[in-house]
């Protein structure tokens, strides 16, 4: 594509987002559907093409890693494959993690770094949570393992590093502080302790994952700021940093991106605060205000047409989200037809409605004359467990579905077992890998002797493996012999599998080497009733190694940015320093960065000057390494890579609200709009609440759906529920956003169909026939009969009393 049609392909607003000078920081504020992602591509092509800024300069930010891959395949379709592989595109965590690989020694750490699961992170925390327990139940204090979590990532997420809680006094909390006079503890207290357990946790969680040469998610993203904000001379890697759905980023996220910017100052954002749906995650929507205040000549653009949706679509979205009246009304208009009027539905129970939204699937896929297809439906849940009886509705029907991000495929007992094994091979020190790896296939070491190893490595200051490996050898005595006899099979193991590493390159053919090795698909067939479908996992994660290995952008191709501070004269080689000189300043041993306090400025920049070669040098041997590149791409993927085969496309997807964030669909079902769920009875803001529901409508182009329980199964008991109270309130202020009706795909709504999805109307004749088909073969699956045009409560003139009715009725059986 040229430039010129790229850029035919906007509007005026657009146009002049993409044209702004890449010079002048700019916030692009815009409304669901608007183009803002669009426009951050248009303008990544653009700074390329016309303003000749270095692809491998440019680093894009997305939200998700399907993000990511979305825009990787739109600017491959404006500046070709090659140029898009230079781009350094990925989430915060992608990105830190490409850069921590090349420069670990800067921050103290080494390039092989593991990053840490979720589950591994609990299993930690869970161990470490443990030795408080009976202090903790001393003062009768409940403290769950999903609180910990919470709490140390929501630290980490403000930037608050272990290092900065080591520095506070410990203070044990058996102190007695914060007790009435006659001894028993005041309220308070409950928090301080909690407090201080908490940050205990942190600090020795800490320890733990240096110990074991890895970090956790939040750690790539603390690790990434303090590299950039310590090392200005990196960013230079960086002249031009655009984040998509910037209103989502939290305060470590945001000094990241500040400091990446520090050296160009060219920043593009984009962003709607009314998308901001992650703050429980504390993500900050001030961090706008914040870019404002930090590069004051920021400029701001707006665009107000969307292209997404029917207009009835967003008149309905937009009934929802203008409730909260603290929030700054915008501008959303479409040239698009109006289209059907979304459906809201209420059925009696859960299965109902799940039957309901099935069958309604397959009537619309028949109706519109072949025109939609499984692929169009997204069913999108307020939470992952309501999937179920959706799932097994779809099912009945025989329609095919996905889950997206639903069970990850990385977190599979057969996919964590080989890449325990990879991960051990390519760091030795991660211990959760070596107590995974150790028992399988099961050799019968127990947890005991699992802890009696990890005790000796520590104590000698060994890996875990090296500590077995001399065991086997017998250069390490004092193992009981039962122990002994049981790592004579895993020691043979790590050995050929180390030096099936040294031969081959392909982490595809090191995992099928692997799989011989350890029989494991005879090990899979003696442990697990379901072995053939795990098996089909294993064979699923060499296709995925495959996929990396041909894919993989090399995102630090050339050793050197243009202007890297490493090459040219300045900075051509250590050659130029005087060696003795060097060691003199401490800085040829130095592996730490550390801050040249009262050190003469000149040595600080020699000292940094150092590090940057020798990590740059480091690196050489890094970008060649396809086993870290796979364990990489295998941590930080979400699943739905792996999984997403051609054949998704011909499937209904089944997401959370949250995953579908900046995403669309030709069709859009929520179920469970009610209250407790939409609101979340869990939820501490119920703004965000309501801008999620927000953020859900808008996914739909051309139809959609809302549907409600009158009771649902809860804890094991039918329970009745009411209707959301957004939509309760939507409805009072305007009934005509929603019908109870279902469209009946006439004529004239296959037209609207086709002009909103940019697709052909089918025939007359092809439409009768699909219909005809669908009669003969589909009857109701809910009622046997029919499917229903309208339910009792939903009448022309709204009433909220006809809704409590209808709730307390349907609690009869
Ligand atoms: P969200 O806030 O949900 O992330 P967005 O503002 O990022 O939405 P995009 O995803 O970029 O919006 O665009 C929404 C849809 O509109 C896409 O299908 C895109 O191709 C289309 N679109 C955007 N701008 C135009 C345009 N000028 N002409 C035609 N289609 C457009
Ligand atoms: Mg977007």
């Amino acid at each position: 594509m040229t430039t010129e049609d790229y850029l035919n392909t906007l509007n005026a607003a657009q146009l002049r987002a993409v044209m702004h000078s890449p010079d002048i920081p700019l916030q692009i504020l815009a409304g669901p559907g608007s183009g803002k992602t669009k426009v951050l591509t248009c303008r990544i092509a653009h700074l390329i093409s016309k303003h000749s800024i270095s692809p491998q300069s440019i680093c894009a930010v997305t939200f998700t890693n399907k993000a990511a891959n979305e825009m990787r395949e739109r600017l491959t379709k404006l500046i070709g494959i090659e140029q898009t592989n230079q781009i350094k595109l990925g989430t915060f965590h992608a990105i830190c993690s490409m850069f921590l690989r090349k420069y670990a020694k800067l921050v103290g750490l080494d390039s092989n770094f593991t990053i840490c699961d979720a589950d591994e992170s609990k299993n930690i925390i869970k161990k470490l949570l443990k030795t408080y327990r009976d202090e903790l139940e001393a003062h009768n204090i409940v403290l769950a393992e999903a609180t910990v979590i919470s709490r140390i990532s929501k630290a980490k997420a403000k930037g608050v590093t272990s290092d900065g809680l080591r520095r506070r006094e410990k203070k044990g909390i058996s102190r007695g502080e914060g007790r009435t006079a006659d001894g028993s503890l005041i309220e308070q207290s409950f928090a301080s302790i909690i407090d201080d357990v908490v940050a205990e946790i942190h600090v020795d969680y800490a320890a733990i994952l240096r110990r074991n040469n890895s970090l956790d998610f939040d750690d790539l993203v603390l690790f990434g700021k303090q590299l950039f904000a310590e090392h200005p001379t990196v960013s230079r890697w960086c002249r031009h940093i655009l984040v998509d759905e910037f209103q989502d980023t939290n305060t470590t996220q945001y000094e990241l991106m500040r400091h990446i910017a520090a050296t160009s100052r060219c920043v593009t954002i984009v962003g709607d605060p009314d998308q901001s749906i992650y703050g429980w995650r504390s993500a900050e929507v001030e961090n706008l205000a914040r870019m404002k205040r930090d590069l004051p000549n920021t400029q701001q653009l707006f665009l107000e047409q969307n292209y997404r949706s029917t207009a009835s679509i967003i008149s309905c979205s937009l009934a929802i989200v203008s409730q909260d009246k603290s929030r700054t009304p915008k501008t959303l208009h479409t040239t698009h037809p109006t289209g059907p009027t979304p459906v809201l539905r209420s059925l009696p129970y859960e299965q109902n409605e799940s039957a309901f939204l099935a069958s309604e699937i397959k009537r619309l896929v028949a109706y519109s004359g072949g025109m939609l297809s499984w692929g169009d439906f997204v069913i999108l849940l307020r939470y992952n467990s309501l999937s179920r009886s959706i799932e097994s509705a779809l099912q009945k029907e025989g329609i095919p579905n996905r889950v997206l991000n639903g069970h990850k495929f990385f977190e599979r007992l057969e996919v964590k077992d080989i890449l325990a094994y990879l991960q051990l091979l390519d760091n030795p020190l991660y211990v959760p890998a070596f107590m995974r790896a150790i028992n399988v296939p099961s050799r019968g070491i127990g947890e005991k002797s699992v802890s009696e190893l990890l005790a000796t490595a520590q104590r000698l200051g060994l890996s875990p493996i090296e500590v077995v490996e001399k065991i086997f050898d017998n250069t390490i005595p004092d193992i009981k012999p039962a122990v002994k006899r049981k790592l004579t099979s895993f020691v043979p193991h790590i050995r050929r599998s180390r030096t099936s590493m040294q031969k081959r390159t392909r982490p595809s053919d090191l995992i099928r080497d692997l799989l011989q090795l350890l029989n494991y698909e005879g090990y899979l067939m003696k442990t697990q009733p379901d072995w053939e479908s795990r098996w089909d996992n294993v064979q699923e994660l060499i296709n995925f190694a495959s996929q990396v290995e041909m894919g993989t952008p090399m995102l630090f191709d050339s050793d050197q940015p243009e202007d890297d501070p490493s090459e040219g004269e300045e900075w051509n080689s250590l050659a130029e320093f005087d060696q003795d000189q060097l060691e003199d300043d401490g800085i040829v041993e130095a592996q730490r960065p550390r801050q040249a306090k009262g050190k003469e400025k000149q040595t600080e920049e020699r000292y940094e000057r150092h590090i940057l070669v020798s990590a740059s040098a480091d690196c050489s041997a890094i970008r060649d390494t396809p086993l870290r590149l796979f364990l990489q791409a295998s941590m930080l993927s979400t699943g739905t890579e792996v999984q997403g085969n051609e054949n998704d496309t011909e499937k209904v997807t089944i997401s959370t609200c949250h995953a579908a964030k900046g995403l669309e669909w030709p069709i859009v079902m929520i179920p469970a709009v009610e209250k407790g769920t939409f609101p979340s009875a869990r939820a501490e803001d119920v703004h965000e609440e309501r801008r999620l529901l927000y953020v859900a409508c808008t996914r739909a182009k051309a139809l959609l759906y809302l549907t409600h329980s009158t009771a649902r199964m809860m804890s094991g008991e039918v329970r009745p529920k009411e209707l959301s109270e957004f939509v309760i309130t939507a409805l009072q202020n305007s009934q005509t956003v929603f019908t109870d009706q279902i469209p009946c795909l006439s004529a004239s709504d296959r037209e609207v169909l086709a002009q909103v999805l940019n697709r052909s109307s089918p025939s007359d004749a092809e439409v009768a026939r699909k219909i005809a088909e669908y009669n003969r073969t589909t009857t109701n699956p809910w009622d046997g009969s029919a499917v229903p045009s309208s339910t009792p409560w939903f009448s022309s003139t709204y009433n909220k009393s006809a809704v409590s009715s209808s709730v307390e009725g349907s609690c009869n059986f």
